[in-house]
């Protein structure tokens, strides 16, 4: 496995692979890298035959109050599953790499990013749309996996390659989750084990309002309700948001709203930890 740290390494990776006609699959990552990460790379695999997977964790998606500095890092650990796992080349830029002294841009999503975790986050969007433009721009790729874990940053994403004609193709993956429910994340690592005990309870709670809607609720309240109850049970966590929206849209529907067709709807959640804020999504229906 190619070990890339300059952007015109990366480019002549690509060049080489677009002169034998592969198609080229990027898949970025923030690294501390787990079986969600290790699952893009598999569906990366399956539509291109050369896969790159980036390390990089972008300061510009951290507030100044954020996780960065205790955001996990294993560069060693990462490059070894990346080879188990039939990477063909990993970028890893340093942050000087990626934001020279000279670097002015930024890009600005517009509504999609402005709810749920763009609510909690300001600014926190524009700078993954930033990072995803460089890498998308830097490797040149067919082809590109993101989570649905990252819904919302899948959405924005989506709506970025359309609106600057990016030429390239989105892929969607699937959550991939411990057997308790729990969504694997690399902020897993900074819960407590009283914590990790909790944290599958956000899963839970995602599933008691699907649970409401399937058995008739449509009050929105009513049906977050029973998600507030699941997670009450979490003493270590708080709420940072549950919602209700339109998979497409994801404006939140409105505490006293009715809600009219449940199969558009997605659920969504965050808690925070004292040490990890924990995100997750599922369908309605
Ligand atoms: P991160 O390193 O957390 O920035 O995530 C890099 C990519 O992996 C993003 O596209 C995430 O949505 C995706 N990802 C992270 N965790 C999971 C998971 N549990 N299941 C599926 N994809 C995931």
């Amino acid at each position: 496995m190619l070990i890339l740290r300059e952007v015109s390494w990366l480019r002549a990776f690509t060049e080489d692979s677009h002169d034998k006609g592969h198609r080229l699959a990027l898949v970025p990552t923030m690294g501390a890298l787990h079986e969600g990460h290790m699952s893009l790379v598999t569906l990366a695999r399956q539509v291109a035959q050369r896969v790159v997977v980036s390390i990089f964790v972008n300061p510009t998606q951290f507030a100044a109050h954020e996780d960065l500095s205790r955001y996990p890092r294993d560069e060693g650990g990462d490059i070894e599953k990346l080879k188990a796992c039939g990477a063909d080349a990993v970028f890893l830029p340093d942050v000087h790499t990626m934001y020279p002294p000279s670097f002015q841009t930024r890009i600005e999503p517009g509504a999609l990013a402005h709810h749920l975790c763009g609510a909690s986050r300001p600014g926190h969007f524009s700078g993954v749309c930033t990072v995803v433009a460089m890498l998308l721009r830097m490797s040149r790729c067919d082809a590109a996996v993101f989570g649905e874990k990252d819904f919302q940053q899948l959405q924005v994403i989506r709506r970025m390659v359309q609106d600057l004609y990016l030429d390239v193709k989105i892929i969607p993956a699937p959550i991939a989750r411990d057997n308790d429910g729990l969504a694997k994340s690399s902020r897993n690592q900074n819960l407590s084990p009283q914590e990790r005990a909790q944290a599958p309870k956000l899963n839970a709670a995602l599933h008691a309002i699907a649970q409401a809607i399937g058995e008739g609720e449509r009050q929105v309240h009513r049906a977050l309700n029973a998600g507030r109850a699941v997670l009450a049970q979490a003493s270590l966590a708080s709420i940072d948001y549950l919602a209700l929206a339109h998979a497409n849209v994801l404006t939140p529907l409105d505490e006293g709203a009715v809600i009219d067709d449940p199969n558009t709807l997605r659920i969504f959640g965050a808690v925070r930890f004292p040490n990890a804020r924990l995100i997750d999504n599922i369908p309605a229906v």
